[in-house]
């Protein structure tokens, strides 16, 4: 079984530019469908894991998305910090990314904040450049 890290929910909304958390009505970069409309599979690691936090099974996830049950799951609901990412996002050879993926992000669609010119902290994990786009579409 993998490890679930232990992370900061909130119910209050982070400033809008706060890319340091995510809620799941979010859309999921991997999918252009929000996080609360997308399989088990199809999650980004951070997400992955919170859903793992539910204690929910993979496929029980799958079967409440298909159902369109997995907003009201308990856990699940209020904005999700990215930060128990940090050790993860700064351990990564920056200088040498995998081939074929977003070479800030490794394809996890969180990078680290190298200069903290982007979240004011140095090293602070954030939703990757290539994951913005979805953001837009959910206004924030
Ligand atoms: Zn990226």
């Amino acid at each position: 079984m993998t490890a679930v890290l232990s992370v900061p929910v909130q119910d209050e909304r982070p400033d809008t530019d706060d890319l340091t958390w995510f809620r799941f009505g979010d859309i999921n970069p991997m999918t252009g469908a929000p996080y609360v409309a997308s399989r088990f599979a199809e999650l980004p690691a951070y997400a992955a894991n919170v859903v793992r936090g539910t204690r929910l099974s993979p496929e029980q996830w799958d079967a409440l998305v298909a159902a369109g049950g997995a907003s009201a799951v308990p856990g699940i609901g209020g904005w999700h910090a990215l930060a128990g990412w940090r050790a993860e996002v700064n351990s990564r050879d920056y200088d040498n990314p995998p081939a074929d993926v977003c070479g800030d992000c490794f394809g996890t669609c969180v990078t680290a904040d190298i200069d903290g010119s982007i979240t004011g902290t140095v090293g602070e994990p954030f939703l990757c450049f290539c994951a913005q786009g979805a953001l837009a579409q959910v206004g924030r």
